[in-house]
């Protein structure tokens, strides 16, 4: 099952738990799991806690490791200015495999499913998550 989030770009963190909890509700799986996938390059998705600070101390870890602003080779490519949404992308990785137990996600209390957006525009992602059991 897909679903669609619009984002802001420029690292964005959209809370989709809710959203996968209940594309697993809807495919009447008992235990298995669920894999999620943000169809994009410059785009991740994770587990983390859902905190304003948290939010902010990761965005500033990530804007160390790869800053919006820099020069480089892949805006040669496109004439593009997202290098750095690309580098974040790929070190964050775009998919979760989540488990599933008694037709439920199992997450820990305070893990949430989170949809990073690093491009440099608002973008519309889609979410897909495909149901195992
Ligand atoms: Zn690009």
């Amino acid at each position: 099952m897909n679903f669609l989030v619009k984002t802001k770009g420029h690292n964005d963190f959209i809370d989709i738990t809710d959203k996968v909890a209940k594309a697993v509700e809807k495919s009447d799986a008992k235990d298995g799991v669920a894999a999620v996938f943000v169809k994009a390059t410059t785009a991740a998705i994770t587990i983390m806690e859902f905190e304003k600070g948290l939010i902010e101390d990761v965005k500033d870890a990530l804007e160390k490791i790869a800053p919006e602003n820099f020069d480089y080779k892949h805006h040669a490519a496109w004439n593009d200015k997202n290098g750095a949404a690309h580098i974040k992308s790929a070190l964050i990785g775009t998919n979760l495999t989540l488990p599933i137990a008694n037709g439920k996600l199992n997450l820990g209390t305070w893990q949430r499913i989170v949809v990073m957006d690093f491009d440099e525009r608002p973008r519309e992602r889609e979410i897909v998550v495909s149901v195992l059991q």
